[in-house]
């Protein structure tokens, strides 16, 4: 092999979309921030939209234009932005919004007034983790003053959302007391005369674990690639991450490694230099620990991961057939006896969101498409 490599298989995303999609009692968002978690907002959009996902989810409303420009025409629901972004864009493009504040309702309104159109907002609650969402003092306020937007005929409270904050623990008391502020929002948004098809509030974790948090729609983004938060349910991993060796040496026991000769060889042995570092994802913090598979086993990465580069540890006598250009995997799903995602995850001390999401842009794709899985009863993507 000739360069380092980043996989994405897209099978794997539109398996894991249909078994979120059954699992949910609602409809299901294929949530694509962050650029589809690493592995592609609008291949995964895609993907998500052709095995059971209805509508899809992103934090900025440019990655909702992005979207759009990809020529995707599904409902699409943008839910943190400033109250000074391009709410008249998203009127034009037919973007859903989120309103956490009055400040953001006024924003909306305006947009909408100035573009001619209805824009269409979803009410968004902090369901207790104190980070995005109306706060519940100012939850009836903002329920009245969006009644009041829908009577003049500026907005249409199509939704009702809030985010759980410990889904990953099912057992934390903390989600029985948000799925209670959030039926206590959703009363009150109703005693003030909204009627909001869509209510949301579950995300990969409870859909997993807690039909009691489904309501109408589920909003999934870690499950379509393959992390469970809740682990409770196997996913497919839909990223494999690739590089040839660009040498090897035999060095003699004694021999430091790396900055700060963080590593000193115990005995003779082969070095193997893999053309990855923590500029292309690989966590720093790993050094030490991390481990990668070459020639069908595993060998230890030593000394410090430098920005561009690591080095692995061979062996005394190295690994049948392997040498320079020979292919090293750094992760995968795991099937050949390759590190997971979830390993690295564990050796930095973080979850395997931040690996995913971190894989530098320089480290070119390539993308596998999904196979034709049978036609999904009632889906027309
Ligand atoms: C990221 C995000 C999601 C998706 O969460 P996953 O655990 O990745 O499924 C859902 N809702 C909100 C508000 C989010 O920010």
């Amino acid at each position: 092999m000739s360069t380092s490599e980043l996989t994405v298989d897209l099978d794997a995303v539109a398996r894991n979309t249909r078994l979120l999609a059954e699992r949910a009692t609602g409809e299901l968002m294929a949530v694509v921030k962050a650029d589809g978690f690493g592995h592609g907002a609008v291949d995964v959009a895609r993907t998500a939209l052709a095995n059971g996902a209805t509508r899809l989810g992103v934090t900025s409303l440019a990655e909702a234009v992005s979207l759009r420009e990809a020529g995707i025409a599904a409902p699409v629901l943008s839910w943190l932005n400033p109250v000074d972004a391009d709410f008249a864009t998203a009127a034009r493009l037919r973007v859903d919004v989120a309103v956490p504040s009055l400040e953001h309702l006024s924003a909306v309104s305006v947009a909408a007034g100035r573009t001619a159109t209805r824009l269409r907002v979803h009410l968004h609650v902090d369901a207790g983790m104190a980070r995005d969402g109306a706060e519940p003092s100012a939850w009836a306020a903002l329920c009245r003053a969006a009644r009041r937007g829908e009577q003049y005929g500026r907005i249409e409270v199509a939704g009702v959302m809030g985010h759980l904050g410990c889904a990953d623990d099912p057992a934390d008391p903390c989600n029985a007391r948000a799925r209670t502020r959030f039926a206590w929002a959703l009363e009150v948004a109703r005693s003030t005369g909204l009627r909001p098809r869509q209510r949301h509030l579950a995300a990969t974790a409870a859909t997993l674990t807690d039909p009691r948090s489904h309501h109408t729609m589920s909003r999934v983004g870690a499950g379509l690639v393959g992390i469970d938060p809740s682990r409770t349910t196997p996913l497919a991993p839909a990223m494999t991450l690739t590089a040839p060796l660009v040498q090897v040496r035999r060095v003699r026991a004694g021999t430091p490694v790396g900055y700060g000769h963080a590593h000193r060889t115990s005995r003779t042995t082969y070095l193997g230099l893999v053309p990855l570092g923590y500029a292309d994802g690989l966590p720093r913090v790993a050094s030490g620990r991390a481990e990668v598979l070459v020639g069908g086993v595993r060998r230890p990465l030593v000394g410090r991961i430098s920005m561009d580069q690591a080095v692995v540890d061979l062996g005394a006598d190295g690994v049948p057939g392997v040498g320079p250009g020979a292919p090293v995997t750094v992760f995968g799903p795991g099937g050949a006896g390759e590190p997971t995602v979830a390993e690295w995850a564990a050796w930095s001390g973080t979850i395997e969101h931040e690996l995913v999401t971190g894989i530098g842009a320089r480290v070119p794709r390539r993308v596998l498409a999904a196979r034709r899985l049978p036609e999904l009863a009632g889906c027309s993507a």
